[in-house]
């Protein structure tokens, strides 16, 4: 199926009049966590594609040795990852070296899973890819290596050495390094274009191809990110994305190779109680009418009058509890009754008050455990479903403290596979000339202080890529410091319920 969208895709770009011989490079962006397994067969295919036939037609059934590709959605190997777990010495040690505890999505379990209830199609692999880099290799005509940043979501890559772990491998399943291959940095020229490719829709032959990498990475560079934005997903779960210098200790969250700054790391948090939770209110509160929500919203003041609320109706992940708790001002951890709170607050402005401030105090607070750095120069990137609603947007900024900004396009994951693709021809075309010019591998790096980050790169091109929407308000960090401080009080409250 995969496969078949290559080619429909291009022979629509094709039919659309799109000039595929203008195409220099080629970056990509694909959902994490997924595998698929090669046969040998199926890697001949790919080094060998007949530019006379379709690549379904030629990579099909027979170029895998597994047909039904475990994909993010598949929940079904806790087995194999209190396994994986337990034989590298514990979920922290799994943590410390991977950035995640053992996740059933993630691809190691699932290629544990393959190996002992398939054992035969596992020795029959010649190579393992995960999604993007199976279609990276698409384009290469041959195994493209996986990147820096998807290998953090398989709990086998060692993100501090940024090389597989071998304890986590022998976790895992046998002689598979070799099924892996070496992994690259994300931004890194991988090959030039298959010449089926250039035979069949006119690449031209010297088009190169740059490591793929997973959809939230690509995210992540698409919104060309400063060191101080925190990227605020507000689709159906909501998630946080940062840049972090150094890896946290915490058992939940990932932490990734960063996809464009090469000795930084990607923090991701998750919140299962984000737009659901929002939209129950929307409708229970305002009749399903986002409108009157806002004006719900906007008449009540920041602060709330000492009213908050935290509402984890689903099992939130961290802190990992369900639960509501309603307080007002009198409300105190220090009287069991007391902490109890209110059953329900006395309108539905300061009900929907109490959910959005609750919320970002929450992401607040996470955001900060994880070790992002909160200060003068923070910048909020919003971006997903709820980002159009401007007064969500307003007491985003006040709790943040922060102004806050969407971006121009959308796709942030598509556009940040092209942006990475141009950066890498341009690291690649100064490192060339520089050798030129030096005729000297040993002087060759000394000029690598003249290369542009990628922020400073990719921004030359697009000025303002970000429109701002909110500003806080001046009086913000005194009402909501406080406030930051009693939602921790509120969390500790409904843990020990
Ligand atoms: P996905 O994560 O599936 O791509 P989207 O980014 O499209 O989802 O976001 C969907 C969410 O956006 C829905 O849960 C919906 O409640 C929320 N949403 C859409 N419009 C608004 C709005 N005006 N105000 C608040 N939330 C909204």
């Amino acid at each position: 199926m995969w496969v078949k969208a290559i080619d429909i895709v291009l022979d629509r770009l094709v039919m659309q009049g799109a000039d595929l011989n203008t195409v220099k490079v080629i970056g990509g962006s694909a959902q994490q966590h997924g595998s698929l397994y090669w046969s040998r067969h199926g890697v001949q295919t790919l080094r060998n594609l007949d530019s006379d036939k379709f690549l379904h037609v030629q990579i099909n059934d027979s170029a895998f040795t597994v047909n039904r590709t475990p994909i993010w959605m598949d929940g079904s190997t806790e087995k194999q990852c209190i396994e994986m777990e337990a034989a590298i010495g514990g979920r922290a040690e799994m943590v410390n070296l991977t950035g995640s505890k053992c996740y059933a999505r993630f691809t190691g379990p699932q290629i544990r899973k393959i190996y002992q209830e398939r054992s035969h199609a596992y020795e029959e692999t010649q190579f393992i890819s995960v999604v993007s880099s199976f279609l990276a290799s698409v384009f290469l005509g041959d195994i493209a290596p996986i990147d820096y940043g998807d290998a953090s979501g398989m709990n086998l890559f060692d993100i501090k050495e940024k090389k597989w772990s071998k304890q986590c491998l022998n976790s895992c399943a046998p002689d598979l390094e070799e099924r892996l291959g070496q992994p690259v940095p994300t931004s890194t020229l991988i090959g030039k274009i298959s010449p089926f490719f250039v035979q069949r829709f006119g690449f031209p032959a010297e088009c190169k191809i740059t490591a793929f990498t997973g959809d939230n990475l690509s995210a992540l560079s698409g919104m060309v990110a400063e060191e101080d934005s925190l990227v605020m997903s507000l689709g159906t779960s909501d998630t946080l994305i940062m840049n972090l210098k150094e890896q946290p200790q915490l058992e939940e969250g990932h932490v990734l190779c960063h996809p464009t700054e090469v000795d930084q790391f990607m923090g991701l948090l998750c919140f299962r109680n984000g737009s659901l939770v929002r939209e129950s209110f929307n409708k229970t509160e305002a009749n399903g009418d986002w409108k009157k929500f806002n004006e719900l919203l906007d008449s009540t003041p920041r602060g709330n009058y000492g009213n908050m609320a935290l509402h984890f109706h689903s099992i939130e992940i961290i802190p990992n509890l369900k639960g509501v708790l309603r307080w007002t001002r009198n409300s105190s951890p220090d009287n069991s009754e007391s902490a109890k709170g209110v059953k329900k607050f006395p309108s539905p402005e300061t009900e929907i008050r109490a959910l959005i401030e609750g919320q970002m105090l929450h992401k607040r607070a996470i955001a900060s455990d994880m070790g992002f750095h909160f200060g003068s120069n923070t910048k909020i990137i919003a971006t997903g479903g709820a980002s159009v609603n401007k007064s969500i947007l307003q007491v985003i900024s006040d709790v943040f403290n922060a102004p806050v900004f969407v971006q121009n396009e959308s796709e942030a994951a598509l556009f940040g596979a092209a942006y990475r693709a141009r950066y890498s021809l341009y690291v690649n075309s100064l490192q060339e000339s520089n050798s030129e010019i030096y005729q000297d591998a040993n002087t060759k790096n000394l000029d690598s202080s003249l290369q542009l980050n990628y922020h400073d790169y990719v921004t030359q091109f697009i000025p303002n890529h970000l429109q701002l929407i909110c500003e806080p308000s001046k009086d913000c960090d005194q009402i909501y410091s406080p406030m930051l401080e009693r939602y921790r009080q509120m969390a500790f409250v409904l843990e020990q319920a």
